[in-house]
């Protein structure tokens, strides 16, 4: 009772609006919401094909194209504190996306200076919710080895695919959970598919059995 109270006055005093055109009601009204460009379940493995030599992904999924109102929302929940907005991505990758059964969800973990500085791991929240929907457990499985440039500041690709390369490691607890095991691994945005690819290849290093890419926006066509 008490929550439903705060809830009520919270929504009374903020009220949520339309990020993309500011329009009362939901985060992402139903014209913003129409706006979107989605992909419908396409395996999209072929498109990114040619940025990478080997693919250590079973299945990758994206759901639109990171453009309008979604790289709106993509954005806000990455620099302006608005995590609120996750669990809005985790339902419509649920509805949009065709979602393999599997033993874990994981993401595309921050390095833990990002995460100091955000406060939170934005395809952390995401996964979070879309476990919730999916009734799979939600593992931090990977980890940051070392800090790289921002993705946006390295304009050469071929330079972006060697620094991608042991970026990540599998946190320690977690080493002897991952033999046999399929894994959804979440991330919000996909440029050259580097980063995904070099999660996954520590994954499989690991003996990971499936790896499923489940992607909110692609910047690519
Ligand atoms: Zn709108």
């Amino acid at each position: 009772m008490y929550v439903k109270i705060k809830n009520f006055i919270l929504e009374l005093f903020f009220p949520s609006f339309c990020l993309n055109c500011q329009k009362l009601g939901h985060l992402l009204c139903k014209n913003c919401y129409n706006d979107l460009k989605f992909y419908f379940s396409q395996n999209k493995i072929q498109e990114i094909k040619s940025n990478l030599k080997v693919i250590y992904f079973d299945d990758l999924q994206i759901m639109a194209k990171f453009e309008g109102s979604l790289a709106k929302l993509i954005k806000a929940l990455k620099y302006q504190d608005s995590k609120n907005i996750a669990p809005l991505l985790s339902k419509m990758l649920w509805r949009h996306l065709i979602v393999p059964q599997v033993d874990f969800i994981t993401f595309i973990p921050l390095h833990p200076y990002k995460l100091r500085a955000r406060g939170y791991n934005q395809c952390q929240e995401i996964a979070l919710e879309f476990g919730r929907l999916a009734n799979t457990p939600v593992k931090n499985l990977l980890e940051r080895t070392k800090n790289i440039k921002a993705q946006a500041k390295i304009k050469n690709q071929q330079e972006r695919l060697q620094r991608m390369q042991n970026t990540f490691q599998i946190r320690s607890k977690y080493k002897d959970l991952i033999k046999n095991k399929t894994i959804i691994l979440i991330d919000d945005v996909l440029t050259t598919g580097a980063t995904l690819n070099a999660a996954s290849k520590t994954l499989k290093d690991s003996g990971a059995k499936a790896i499923f890419g489940l992607i909110v926006a692609s910047k690519n066509e």
